[in-house]
């Protein structure tokens, strides 16, 4: 095996210039650079809908020319080129500016009517028409060695590269071809045994690569694709087969459940009695805790389902049969909530060792990064002589320093924050695995469960609690003002009702560069904005600052509709003490209105809140939006969750957000947010990004690829587990393994 070449630089091989621009794409080796697929193909005789496109949006426009003319211009001095390229319906006006006109000839010989191009350029407007002002471009053909070459360029499909502002499509394309030329098969490595390829008709990877990078005819690309998806499937599912194979090795302590301990206490004091959904997963999970291999559970349950309860019964059973359990939030917040919420659900049972403290009570340590000496050395020493039957915190738990007396029980909340590189750490603590259950809100189809989640078994509470209402949902357009006063008066009865509101910014501050979802310096909260509709707005900042927290408290504070309500703030760069204060005084009603960033987009429970207004709501994505709005419609007071936004009527941003106003059920809308998610896929909405692992694998698409490949990957481990003799599917296991692509894996 030979891939140095794939690690050569792309600078020393495309010069520092081009290497540069690829580099903002995160195309850095030739290996990247073969493997950063078109997203699409372009025929020649197929025009971009020119009607469709949309102001200030970064387009690649294919396009004919119509007419063409230089002019000079008598008031500013200097010349002008206008052309018009039409898609035979609508029309689009290219606009060249230079001092002389001599400067404008070399367009002007190249723009001839009837010849056809693709124009990058960001749309514009002028005068009422549509125009891309200096559009980068190539004329089909032109550029050819020989008129023949000429004419089959002309009729070949063209690919579409996901591309930058920088760095059009046919540059990149022009790169890879550049870097892909002289390699040979031995130069890439192929993952996919040739046997498997041979049964399904594929071709072999280097084949693959020419198919798709220079096609000749629509035939060949489909047909390079088809083989580079079963490669993602195929070396995916082979990961996934591994860990399973791995984890049936292992011996877990069994965990029966007692008849008369923790658990059953805990089921009698319950203030509600347990949804049907909530027993039968509750009974799953009890019987896998009573078996000798570790249990690797996902439990899905949209916001609000009653996650929580699930988890502590599992852990008092734990607890009963002498273990401990763990539970990881993702956040300090949501640890220190969890820590509360499991107090008050065990009442007397969590005081363990006190006065106050049921007969076989235990005790809830709450270990965070932040705690202060004396508080962190009473905290460990709870967990280490097995005092506290639980342990709850962040990452911080997974540090060495953690010691437990006998842990028996994981239980990892919201795992879309989690890699998983943590769950494995954890696990591999102690002599024997403890039993792993993690709990997710994000809504998975099965099919992306079984991509994705490969080796755990699921189970869902598809039942939310009874007497829950639905949460009432509207969008605002931001530039309607009466809309936004009503908007903000809502707010004021709800505080004066006594209830809580949350409004969520997508940033901090102001004038700070970066947006809010960058990781804080602890690493501890993470506020991530999944800018899953990236792929549907102008990568360009927009020209309005984006609301951020700082300014809201501020705007809120002078807004009438407001006044003498009290308004708190709460974003991740607080310190732990501080959002400790906010969340309280929130919770408590002292401050019924919190200004926040998504910091409390996963699993904070305040009863009392009924509202939630989230400013700018096009920069989140669907199913993050759906959690947000899970912060509301926690009791059976009626809620309301208002989106306000300048998305306009018609564009996909516009669509998502109405998705959510139209249904509340987290499936729905995770099916949603994928069909969007490709439909939205107009020729130059979304030519950026493309930075994901699963390139050409979709969940719900490609199902049928899926199940064969994971069939596959299960004859090759069953007859060489350490991949041996299969080392370029070792090392593209590997490669799905690092930490960055676990992260995505966990994302879904
Ligand atoms: P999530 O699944 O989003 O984590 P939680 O576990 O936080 O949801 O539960 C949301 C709220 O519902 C909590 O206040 C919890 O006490 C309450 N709850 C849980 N189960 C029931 C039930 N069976 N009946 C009524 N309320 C319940
Ligand atoms: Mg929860």
């Amino acid at each position: 095996m030979s891939p140095e070449r794939l690690r050569e630089p792309l600078k020393a091989v495309l010069g520092a210039r081009t290497a540069g621009g690829l580099k903002k794409l995160g195309l850095e080796s030739v290996g990247d650079l073969v493997r950063h697929y078109p997203r699409r193909y372009g025929a020649p005789g197929e025009m971009t809908d020119i009607a469709a496109l949309r102001l200030g949006e970064h387009v690649t426009v294919m396009a004919q020319v119509k007419s063409v003319q230089v002019r000079s211009m008598r008031s500013r001095g200097g010349a002008m080129l206008e052309a018009v390229v039409t898609d035979g319906a609508s029309s689009l006006q290219l606009t060249f500016f230079a001092k002389r006109a001599g400067v404008l000839r070399m367009h002007e010989d190249k723009l001839r009517a009837g010849r056809t191009g693709l124009f990058t350029g960001t749309v514009g407007e002028y005068r009422g028409r549509r125009q891309l002002t200096h559009p980068d471009y190539v004329i089909v053909g032109v550029d050819a060695a020989s008129e023949d070459e000429a004419v089959l360029e002309a009729s070949r499909p063209i690919p579409i590269y996901p591309a930058t502002a920088s760095v059009p499509t046919w540059r990149i394309g022009r790169s890879v071809r550049t870097v892909l030329d002289p390699l040979t098969a031995e130069d890439l490595p192929d993952p996919v045994p040739a046997s498997a390829l041979e049964k399904r008709d594929l071709p072999g990877l280097r084949e693959a690569l020419q198919l798709v990078h220079v096609p000749d005819t629509d035939a060949d690309w489909k047909r390079g694709r088809d083989r580079l998806r079963f490669e993602e499937a195929f070396v995916l599912q082979t990961a996934l087969a591994r860990r399973r194979a791995a984890h049936a090795d292992l011996t877990a302590t069994p965990r029966p459940a007692k008849a008369n301990g923790l658990a059953a206490a805990l089921d009698a004091r319950l203030p509600f009695p347990l949804t049907e959904a909530q027993v039968h997963v509750g009974r799953e999970i009890a019987a896998d805790l009573e078996r000798d291999r570790p249990m690797l559970r996902l439990l899905q349950g949209d916001v609000g389902a009653g996650k929580t309860v699930v988890a502590l019964r599992a852990m008092a059973q734990v607890i009963d049969a002498g273990g401990q359990a763990a539970l990881l939030a993702p956040t300090e917040v949501l640890a220190a909530q969890h820590a509360r919420s499991l107090r008050e659900l065990l009442g007397p049972l969590a005081d363990g060792g006190m006065l106050t403290g049921a007969d076989g009570a235990t005790r809830i340590a709450l270990l965070t990064g932040s705690l202060g000496s004396k508080a962190r050395r009473q905290a460990l020493g709870e967990a280490a002589s097995g005092a506290a039957g639980i342990v709850v915190g962040t990452h911080a738990l997974l540090s060495e320093g953690v010691q437990y007396a006998d842990l028996g029980l994981v239980v990892v909340d919201e795992q879309h924050r989690f890699g998983v590189e943590q769950r494995d750490a954890l696990r591999e603590r102690g002599d024997r695995p403890p039993h792993t259950l993690v709990m997710t809100a994000t809504p998975i189809p099965r099919t992306v469960a079984m991509t994705v989640f490969g080796d755990l078994e699921t189970s869902v509470l598809g039942q939310r609690p009874a007497g829950r209402v639905d949460i009432t949902t509207h969008l605002v357009p931001a530039e309607n003002e009466a809309w936004l006063a009503r908007a903000w008066q809502r707010v004021r009865e709800e505080a004066d009702k006594g209830h809580r509101v949350y409004v969520v910014c997508p940033r901090i501050d102001e004038d700070v560069d970066e947006p809010a979802e960058t990781v804080e310096p602890d690493g501890d909260d993470s506020e991530e904005l999944t800018l899953d509709i990236a792929d549907a707005v102008a990568t360009e900042e927009p020209k309005v600052p984006l609301a951020s927290v700082t300014a809201t408290v501020d705007e809120l504070a002078r807004r009438p509709e407001l006044k003498g309500v009290r308004i708190g703030m709460m974003h991740g760069r607080l310190s732990a003490d501080d959002k400790d204060a906010a969340m309280s005084a929130f919770a408590s009603g002292q401050t019924p209105v919190l200004v926040s960033t998504t910091v409390i987009e996963v699993g904070v429970d305040v009863p009392e809140a009924t509202m939630i207004v989230v400013l700018d709501a096009e920069r989140f994505g669907i199913s993050q939006l759906h959690q947000l709005r899970g912060r509301v419609g926690r009791s059976d007071l009626p809620s309301l969750c208002l989106l306000v936004t300048r998305a306009e009527d018609g564009t996909v941003a516009r669509e998502r957000l109405q998705a959510l106003a139209d249904t509340s059920d987290g499936f729905v809308l995770a099916e949603k947010d994928l069909e969007l998610r490709r439909e939205g896929d107009v020729l130059g909405a979304a030519q950026s990004g493309g930075r994901s692992s699963l390139r050409l694998l979709r969940a719900v698409r490609d199902a049928k690829v899926i199940e064969d490949a994971r069939v596959a990957a299960a004859e090759v481990i069953d007859a060489d587990p350490s991949l041996g003799d299969h080392p370029a599917l070792a090392s593209a296991v590997q490669d799905w393994l690092d930490p960055e692509r676990e992260a995505f894996l966990e994302r879904g």
